[in-house]
């Protein structure tokens, strides 16, 4: 194991390197002495500290089996507290004489409970929210009381899009229409002039520059979105002819999420700060300088520009931000606008943890290896055997090529019944008993081939968790995202298993085998052997961005319970909100069976058993009842 200590010397600090709590954590997260992950709203070693195992248990005796969501609500309202301290203090050190103002936009997590948080927490600082279709303006409309925040409406906007936002402009809402095409700013002005309200309007533009990174797409020249420069200077041009120039307020741009590079940031900005000028030079009022999202999230700890980590830390990307701005807005003495930040990842991805069980586990069986091979025994078994007596360190791709070959011709022998089925599970021996030398001898080469670094995960141990990949990590199947993966406690005993997670979908791509590691990523996961009787939990961490509403129902795993605690100064906590996760019922009915129909149906199947003399009646009692307890069960497994 790490730095080769023997399982009685292991500590929890082994853990922490180990699995590197402490580089991914944001200080949120930490491990007690006892071994234990703990939650420490207020950062490490300063205020109360939570263990998960405990929350875990709390939930058990509530009724609640896992997976769960964990929430917690603290980390939440301390990330919008760093997001606006942290501006704060830059504004104020370099002398800037706007304001920050932040907005939450909905996709990343548009759950009523964090909406309703947001906008609780974010009253005191005018945090405000963006949207970008007509259901999200009308969830955010619903939660929105502070008539100083922004509300900033993107999106492809139809009339009744405009219609609402204007009608929330009307009860004194500060909500901006930003172009993303041409074509919006007609229909704006003229259902603006409808509805008696003069809109704020704002311009999407296409930046030149194009960030790095996984889900950057957004920005470039030929991004889908926004006004390229002439674009803009025709908004400025209709908008003169109209008489209405004093309606634009606010330039905007998106790189795209998760931008890794600070300099991607900054140079961003730059361009963005001279549209601006050109704006004003025009003279639109102007006033909000809005630079979208993209403040990435370190999942990896490993601070640098790799896609799953970024380069920089909030003060950074805060005092970068406002002194480019102020840069090129001073050379000509221009105002310096409202900064606004649209951070989605940033601000919720820390606030939800993914609690969940592991079921069972398999193996690769290595069985007896027989000294001598009794006669009769094909050619092509007797060459596997050989090749594993002759391993060397020089000969492990010559060994690793050949145990694949002879392997495959046992197969095929196999197959044309020229070999008999124990003759094939000694070759099946055989071929894992070299994988694992090779494997064990791999390490001590200095240039590992390809073929050899992905031995590890297929002779590691499969650990079946509790949930569902396509539901609750969607990133992690759909585009390899990694996120933190550990063990929620016996971080005191080290850890011998080499692990992939499997889910309990009945998908191959259900699977994580793809870990954070400082150096990068690793294909296995260091576990505790499952021990008779005990429950094993694991979290999956910064899973609060982008996870939950992208989920879908594979194999009929529905949502999971959502449960929020909030932390109190002394210790304590409560749980302060609870969301059941779906039944079978409720997941049925998502593809249009009628749960009360599918019992009736059962019913009349159990009925026609009672008539063959199949069942009695109260077995068909027993059998319904089965039924009607299945359907309002959890659609995970319970113990
Ligand atoms: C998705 C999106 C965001 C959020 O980006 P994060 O990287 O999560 O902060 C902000 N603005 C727009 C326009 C978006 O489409």
């Amino acid at each position: 194991m790490a730095k080769n200590r023997s399982m009685q010397q292991w500590r929890v600090d082994d853990s922490v390197e180990l699995y590197g709590i402490r580089n991914w954590g944001g200080g949120f997260f930490d491990v007690s002495e006892k071994g234990e992950v703990v939650i420490c709203p207020q950062g490490r070693n300063k205020g109360p500290q939570v263990s998960v195992m405990e929350v875990i248990n709390g939930l058990h005796d509530r009724g609640y089996d896992m997976p769960v969501l964990l929430r917690v609500e603290n980390i939440l309202d301390s990330r919008i507290t760093r997001l606006h301290e942290c501006f704060r203090k830059a504004i104020h050190k370099l002398g800037y004489k706007g304001e920050y103002r932040g907005v939450f936009p909905i996709k990343v997590n548009q759950q009523q409970q964090v909406l309703e948080k947001i906008a609780q927490f974010g009253s005191k600082y005018h945090h405000g929210m963006e949207v970008g279709s007509k259901a999200e303006l009308i969830a955010a409309v619903s939660q929105f009381r502070d008539k100083q925040a922004c509300l900033i409406c993107n999106g492809y906007k139809d009339e009744e899009f405009v219609d609402l936002g204007l009608q929330a402009m009307r009860m004194g809402l500060n909500c901006f229409f930003v172009l993303e095409m041409p074509g919006e700013l007609e229909m704006i002005l003229d259902r603006g002039k409808a509805l008696g309200v003069k809109p704020n309007i704002g311009v999407r533009a296409k930046l030149a520059v194009k960030a790095s990174g996984h889900w950057t797409e957004s920005g470039g020249e030929r991004s889908t979105f926004g006004l390229t420069p002439a674009q803009i200077v025709d908004v400025v041009d209709k908008l003169k002819e109209a008489g209405m120039l004093d309606c634009l307020q606010l330039l905007h741009y998106h790189l795209g999420s998760q931008v890794p590079n600070i300099r991607d940031i900054r140079t961003a900005v730059t361009e963005a700060g001279r549209l601006y000028m050109g704006l004003v030079d025009e003279g639109a009022p102007m006033g909000y300088l809005d630079l979208g999202g993209g403040l990435a999230v370190d999942y990896d700890g490993s601070h640098t520009n790799f896609v799953s980590s970024r380069n920089y830390h909030l003060d950074e990307y805060c005092a970068d931000v406002v002194e480019a701005v102020m840069t090129i807005l001073d050379e000509k003495d221009v105002p310096h606008p409202h900064i606004i930040t649209e951070s989605g990842r940033a601000t919720v991805a820390y606030y939800s943890v993914l609690l969940f069980n592991i079921l069972d586990f398999s193996v690769v069986e290595i069985g007896q290896l027989p000294d001598e091979l009794p006669e009769g025994t094909p050619e092509t078994l007797r060459n596997l055997k050989e090749c594993y007596n002759s391993i060397t360190l020089r000969s492990l791709q010559e060994c690793y090529n050949d145990a694949i070959y002879y392997r495959d011709e046992m197969r095929q022998l196999f197959s044309a019944g020229r070999v008999t089925l124990r003759q094939r599970t000694l070759s099946e021996h055989f071929f894992w008993a070299i994988m694992k030398r090779i494997a064990q001898e791999k390490n001590r080469l200095k240039h590992l081939p390809r073929d050899l670094a992905d031995i590890d995960s297929s002779l590691a141990d499969i650990y079946y968790a509790n949930f569902s990949v396509f539901q609750s990590l969607t990133d992690s199947w759909a585009i390899d995202q990694l996120f933190p993966i550990m063990p929620v406690h016996r971080l005191n005993e080290c850890p011998t298993q080499h692990c992939i997670i499997s889910d309990i979908t009945c998908d191959s791509d259900g699977r994580i085998d793809k870990f954070i590691d400082p150096q990068g990523m690793k294909s296995t996961l260091e576990l505790h052997r499952l021990k008779d009787g005990e429950e094993y939990y694991m979290g999956v961490f910064l899973v609060g961005a982008y996870q939950e509403t992208l989920g879908d129902l594979h194999n009929l795993l529905g949502d999971t319970h959502v449960v929020s605690i909030r932390i109190h100064d002394d210790g304590s906590y409560e749980y302060v909100r609870e969301i059941r996760g779906d039944t079978v019922a409720d997941v049925l009915s998502y593809v249009e069976y009628d749960p009360r129909r599918i019992l009736e149906d059962i019913r009349a199947a159990a009925e026609s058993s009672v008539r063959e003399g199949r069942i009695t009646p109260s077995d068909r009692f027993a059998i319904l009842q089965a039924f009607e307890d299945g359907l309002r069960g959890y659609t995970y497994f319970e113990r």
